[in-house]
């Protein structure tokens, strides 16, 4: 196996560290193993070639290897279906240190696949949890985890256009990783995320914010008692716009940074904004 990487590293201008940790991923074993094999298939060369080249043209690894890792689970992930980020592992996270309330009834838009709706369903085991999305591959996608996972009895995947199908007053937290890129970023946004990821999925219409305001102006209607809780991914780009849209709602809301420093969270509602 040696000569194949040292091989594939030269065919592919890779180092040989990085085609190795490419081939352990794709093969799916430790990096160590790779060392112990005396010789590789020839048809496992060939569909190493072959996935090797689909990366080179821009293919996320996660639609390569269909898995990707979101905090402890490793979830499956169907070309066409949005990738998590490591970033929503964090809005996870501080949705749960955050929340000052036990929420009976929490609704997921847009769950992508499942990613969220599973790790919430972990952190709030006395929540029910409502998943939705517009795409039937992203619910396909999400099924198939939350069956995997055996959390198929703490969440109910819908198919719905945002609050399509829901009646009033039902909701104790919405969560959501909305479609937030403004239209006119699209094509300046990495090919591996503008050529293979959904569209539907990235674009959130003129400024970015379209998909954001619908879900704030009727989440009131859509939860207990018009008290609206909701936990939103945004753009950092946003934060003007959106702020001088809220200081009208009259609702408590703040903005919060990811990892790199740039505003990517935004919480409206009854939620501890330093966590104490
Ligand atoms: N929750 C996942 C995550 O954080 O990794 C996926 C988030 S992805 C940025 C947005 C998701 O919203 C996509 O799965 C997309 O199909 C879904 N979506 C787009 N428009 C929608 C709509 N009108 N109603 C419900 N879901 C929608
Ligand atoms: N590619 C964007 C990101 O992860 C898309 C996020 C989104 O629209 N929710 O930064």
């Amino acid at each position: 196996m040696r000569e194949v990487v040292e091989k594939l590293s030269k065919e592919f201008e890779l180092s040989v560290e990085e085609t190795e940790l490419i081939v352990s991923t794709l093969l799916r074993r430790p990096r160590f193993e790779l060392y112990f094999r005396k010789s590789a298939d020839h048809n496992i060369v060939n569909l190493l070639r072959m996935e090797l080249t689909q990366l080179k043209n821009g293919v996320p690894i996660e639609y390569i290897t269909k898995q990707v890792q979101f905090l402890r689970y490793t979830l499956k992930i169907f070309p066409g279906v949005f990738i998590p980020r490591l970033e929503t592992e964090y809005f996870v996270e501080l949705i749960v240190k955050l929340i000052d309330f036990v929420p009976e009834r929490v609704c997921e838009i847009g769950t992508g696949c499942g990613a969220i709706a599973i790790a919430l369903a972990e952190a709030l085991p006395q929540s029910e949890i409502i998943a939705t999305d517009i795409s039937t591959l992203a619910l396909e996608n999400a099924r198939e985890n939350i069956s995997l996972l055996n959390f198929a009895h703490r969440i109910n995947l819908i198919r719905a256009d945002m609050f399509s199908a829901f009646s009033k007053g039902i909701f104790d937290l919405i969560v959501c990783n909305p479609p937030y890129i403004p239209t006119e970023r699209i094509l300046s946004l990495p090919k591996s995320v503008r050529d293979f990821e959904p569209r539907n999925a990235i674009d959130g219409g003129f400024g970015g914010i379209e998909f954001i305001k619908r879900i704030i102006d009727r989440a009131k209607y859509y939860s207990v008692d018009s008290k609206c809780n909701v936990a939103l991914e945004i753009d950092d780009d946003e934060v003007i716009t959106l702020e001088s849209y809220l200081r009208n709602e009259s609702v408590n809301y703040f903005f919060l940074k990811d990892l790199f420093g740039r505003y990517r969270y935004l919480f409206v509602g009854n939620f501890r904004k330093n966590g104490e």
